[in-house]
Order: C-alpha cells, then sequence, then structure tokens
C-alpha cells in the first residue's frame, strides 16, 4: 500500500520561495510506487490550496496550483486537511515550511487537533525553539555552553531605553548582536560595534518582533550537526559554514550563493564527539522528534558554544541539513522514508 504524503508547503514567512524549492525537491526524490503524494499550498497571504501535482520549474508552481487547484477559504482548513479524513486519508502529512506560521508550533498544533501524523518537531519544541530567548532559557537550564544574553520587550524598553543600552552594556559588551526573539534566516539582524549601532539595531529588531535578544558577540568558526531520530537521536557528521561576509545574513544565505559549506568540518576526533555530545543534550532538552539541526560556535581554542538548533531547518537537496545525511551515509530520498517513518512512529506512541 502506498504512503498517502500531505505536503504542506509556501507559507506566510521571508522562505515562502525556499519551500517552494523544497516542495520540488521533495517530490522529484520520492519514490512514486511508495508514496501517493498530496500537495498543499500555503500561499503568501495565508490562504491554503490544494490541487494537482507539482511539475514544472519553481517559478511555474504557484501557477500551476492556482490553476489546477481548488482555493479553499481559512475556514474550509480542516476539510482541507482531514475531514475527509478517510477519503483523504493522510497517512502522514510533512510540513516543508519555516519561520513563524510553519516552525514555530502553529501548524503543528493544527496537525494535532487533526490526529494527523506529521514529520519533525511536536508543538513544545518547535514553538521553544522559535523564540530564541526561551530556548536558550531551557539550553541554560540544561548546563548547555553559550554565550550571554540579555532580552527585551518593546514596551519596557521603550520605557527606559538608556537604561537598556546600560545594562547591555554591563553585561555584553561589544560587539554584540541584536535579534528578533521569533524568526529565523537571519532576518533583522544585525551585529553592533557602539552604542549608536545598538541603537539602531534595537529599532531594525523591533519592526519584527516585540520581543528581542542581545547576545555577547563571538569570534568563532560555525558549525553544525543534523540530530535525526526520536527517543533515540542519532548525528550526522559536522559541517562548517564559511560566509564570506562578516556573518551568516540572509543574503549570505539565500541570495548570493557564495557561501562555502565544508563536509565534514575540518575539525577534531575530539571537538566533533563534544559537538555531537551537546547536540543530542540540546535535541532532549526541547524534548525533540524527527529532526533538528544543531548551530555550534566553536572558538580557536576548542571552545563549543550552542547558538540554536532550527526545528525545520532547510531541507533542499542543497541545503546543510541533507548534506550532512548524505556525507554521513543516508542520501535525500532515504532521508525523507525516514523521516517519515519517524513520523508515524511517534504517532503510533501517542495513541
Ligand atoms: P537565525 O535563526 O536567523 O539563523 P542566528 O542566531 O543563527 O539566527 O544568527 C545568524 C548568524 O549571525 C549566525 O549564523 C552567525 O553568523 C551570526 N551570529 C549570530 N549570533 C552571533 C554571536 N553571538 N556571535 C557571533 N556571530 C553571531
Ligand atoms: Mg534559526
Ligand atoms: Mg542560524
Amino acid at each position: 500500500m502506498k504512503t498517502k504524503l500531505g505536503l504542506l508547503y509556501g507559507g506566510k514567512s521571508a522562505e515562502h520561495k525556499v519551500s517552494l524549492q523544497t516542495a520540488l525537491a521533495v517530490i522529484n526524490a520520492l519514490d512514486h510506487s511508495k508514496f501517493e503524494i498530496h500537495p498543499i499550498y500555503i500561499t503568501e497571504e495565508g490562504s491554503w490550496v490544494s490541487g494537482g501535482l507539482l511539475t514544472g520549474p519553481v517559478e511555474t508552481v504557484k501557477e500551476l496550483i492556482f490553476t489546477e487547484g481548488d482555493a479553499l477559504p481559512p475556514t474550509s482548513l480542516t476539510p482541507a486537511l482531514s475531514n475527509k479524513g478517510e477519503e483523504a486519508g493522510y497517512d502522514v502529512i510533512f510540513p516543508l515550511l519555516h519561520g513563524p506560521n510553519g516552525e514555530d508550533g502553529t501548524v503543528q498544533g493544527l496537525l494535532e487537533l487533526l490526529n494527523l501524523p506529521y514529520v519533525g518537531n511536536g508543538v513544545l519544541s518547535s514553538s521553544v525553539g522559535m523564540d530564541k530567548v526561551l530556548m536558550k532559557n531551557v539550553f541554560a537550564q540544561a548546563g548547555l555552553p553559550q554565550v550571554n544574553y540579555v532580552s527585551f520587550i518593546r514596551s519596557s524598553f521603550e520605557q527606559n531605553t538608556e537604561e537598556a543600552y546600560n545594562q547591555v552594556e554591563a553585561a555584553l559588551g561589544y560587539p554584540c548582536f541584536v535579534k528578533p526573539a521569533n524568526l529565523g534566516s537571519s532576518v533583522g539582524i544585525s551585529k553592533c560595534s557602539n552604542r549608536e549601532e545598538l541603537a539602531l539595531a534595537c529599532k531594525e529588531a523591533f519592526q519584527f518582533d516585540r520581543k528581542i535578544i542581545i547576545e555577547q558577540g563571538v569570534t568563532a568558526r560555525e558549525v553544525e550537526i543534523a540530530v535525526l531520530g526520536n527517543d533515540d537521536p542519532e548525528c550526522s557528521v559536522a559541517g562548517e559554514i564559511v560566509p564570506k561576509v562578516e556573518f551568516y545574513d540572509y543574503k549570505a544565505k539565500y541570495e548570493d550563493g557564495n557561501t562555502a559549506l565544508i563536509i565534514p568540518a575540518e575539525i577534531s576526533e575530539e571537538e566533533y564527539s563534544q559537538l555531537k555530545e551537546l547536540a543530542i543534550k540540546a535535541f532532549k532538552a526541547l524534548d525533540c522528534s524527527g529532526l533538528v539541526r544543531a548551530d555550534f560556535f566553536l572558538t580557536k581554542d576548542g571552545k563549543a558554544y550552542i547558538n540554536e538548533v532550527n526545528t525545520m531547518p532547510g531541507f533542499t537537496p542543497f541545503s546543510m541539513f541533507p548534506l550532512l545525511w548524505k556525507h554521513t551515509g543516508l542520501e535525500y530520498p532515504k532521508l525523507i522514508e525516514k523521516l517519515v517513518e519517524l513520523a508515524k512512529e511517534r504517532h503510533a506512541e501517542k495513541q
């Protein structure tokens, strides 16, 4: 029997286009004798569309779905996924979505309510993983090494801005990194070397979120490890990101394409074992399931700090997560199959 796989992609986020590319790649990679694929497209405005199978170049994907699909008003979103549960009868949903409204537990909550098995992290790990402040608080509790940080809510920040700057300077100094608490893809992130830059960076970050986090800047290599599994997760080889710009910003991630990914990362055995241990610890601290990519800073003297985990990391065949598994011996199509199995396993355990 074929597995009916609902692919949820697009979405109201900065990574909309990336998500289209991922959907197309997943469709092309899957063994169609094993899987029956049902695309479910979320437009940039947030409406849900289901319909014809994706074919053709990414640029036409949207059009194709719009013309061939049936537009569904948000209120009929439940039927789009499961109402005709038995008819539509998805065995598993794969949310190929990044950022808010996709990677942050909202979609996962919907899928829980519909009692549908889905790939990847649940509500709690997704939402905590999306909020950099809460994530770091949980990591701190688990004893994971990380850089110092402070956070502010817009309203209290505005009430006493000078005091906030003083606090940042006393606790962190320069350089520091200012980030919206709840985004990804480096959106709204700036590096600051003085108070003037700090003021601009806070203003910028507050445009994206009512909460910001400010971190001590480190000079370090950026090394990442992919984790796969449920209760007994496994680690991939490590990979290093070498941005050709000052830091790994949005452009470097998606536009320039000149950020080098070095796999496996040239690190010592000891460094690799240390990172693996920290990656598993982070996975367990957030009670993750399915997958995460754990991102680290590794200083010259071999000290590792966890930067973040991404609960739905970039997932095109050229993204770090699939490439790390490929180098570990698990090719893209097998990786997708494994994730689908893990989704079924977790769902069965809940019943
Ligand atoms: P995102 O979730 O958007 O990827 P990150 O926290 O990973 O946000 O920050 C994006 C990039 O900014 C990192 O990959 C790194 O290049 C740089 N960066 C972030 N925080 C720091 C820090 N504390 N010290 C040095 N570089 C940082
Ligand atoms: Mg992130
Ligand atoms: Mg990051």
